[in-house]
């Protein structure tokens, strides 16, 4: 019997169970979630064996390759061993993540904006920054999430000599709201990473200067955890209880979307979250998306709405996606 946290995703070619629990994730072909469906019925091993009596060899292979990864455990009695997992959709109608991008050509308060993100009830908060800020002006930034609902705050900031490690620790140590900052345009050969329980420090070389860089799918990018997978199931896992302001102050979904709910120096954006259209795209699943909806991995990866391949249909494959689950 797999564990409650380890689930099947089907997929066109081959198969998935993801480790919910311990973040990773297996292809499996196609006959070894057969054989997990006549265990799931409750027929036993030498059932399985006896139907399936040329394959024995693989078939001992699959209960060997599932014992060793802990996916399960060989049980007498089938019923009431695990409580299964909760897969029910429960929609909270809020906003608990917001991105507020930042950039020379900005004319709007980040206080401002971050006060009624706090009004909103909001837990989450990605900065980006395009250009170069100082330290100082961080600072001042993080010291206006103090007091507010704002739990975890992740940063991508313009790489300067300002933002070296210790620099960012003693921040985090006034701020420690503050778990991620990922430091762009970093000099060649400055790849770094500081992990450590309450802060990620990851600086690269890559150049983030718009919003463009958003929506690419790689594998390292994978989400693998209970309330990701729930939500996937259900609902969008990019979009959903989301709310962007872009450099330019526009409200929006997310920043590379087109549509605007209004610019945040006459709108607030309580009023542009109750606009019912705001809350359309939330509910386009995996299951929802063309050529996703067959991928094995479409519950652990992050969806992306705003580049589609198809521009004109908004349940199109993610553009920046290259992986085929058909091959
Ligand atoms: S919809 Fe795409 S571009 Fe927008 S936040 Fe999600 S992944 Fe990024
Ligand atoms: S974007 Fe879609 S097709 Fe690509 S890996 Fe994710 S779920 Fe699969």
């Amino acid at each position: 019997m797999l564990y409650s946290c380890c689930v099947i995703t089907q997929g066109a070619k081959r198969d998935a169970i993801y480790d919910l629990q311990r973040s990773s994730f297996k292809y499996i072909p196609k006959a070894m979630t057969k054989v997990l469906s006549l265990c799931k019925k409750g027929k036993s091993v030498d059932f399985i064996k006896r139907k399936f009596k040329e394959n024995e060899r693989i078939i001992d292979e699959y209960f060997d390759f599932l014992i060793e990864n802990e996916f399960g455990q060989f049980v007498d009695e089938f019923d009431n061993c695990f409580v299964p997992l909760d897969t029910t959709a429960n929609l909270y109608q809020g906003i608990n993540y917001a991105i507020l991008d930042y950039s020379l050509e900005s004319k709007y308060l980040l206080e401002d904006a971050i006060a009624q993100l706090g009004e909103l009830r909001c837990e989450h908060l990605e900065l980006r920054f395009y250009d170069f800020v100082t330290l100082d002006f961080i600072e001042h930034v993080l010291a206006a999430v103090q007091g507010t609902t704002i739990s975890s705050v992740y940063m991508i900031v313009q790489y300067s000599e300002q933002l070296f490690v210790e620099n960012i620790k003693k921040l985090h140590e006034k701020h420690p709201r503050m778990i991620m900052v990922i430091c762009v345009g970093a000099p060649k050969g400055f790849n770094k990473i500081l992990k450590n329980n309450h802060l990620v420090v990851f600086y690269t070389e890559q150049q983030v200067k718009d919003e463009n860089n958003c929506g690419v799918f790689s594998k390292s990018y994978l989400t693998i955890n209970t309330d990701f997978y729930v939500e996937s199931l259900h609902y969008n896992n990019c979009l959903s209880n989301k709310l962007s302001v872009s450099r330019f102050g526009e409200i929006k979904n997310c920043p590379s979307m087109d549509r605007s709910f209004g610019n945040i120096a006459t709108t607030t954006l309580k009023s542009a979250i109750e606009n019912s259209d705001f809350r359309d795209l939330w509910q386009i699943s995996k299951d929802k998306i063309e050529g996703c909806n067959i991928c094995e991995l479409r519950y652990i990866c992050q969806d992306c709405r705003a580049y589609r391949r198809n521009k004109n249909d908004i349940f199109s494959k993610p553009l920046k996606c290259s992986y085929n689950p058909c091959e």
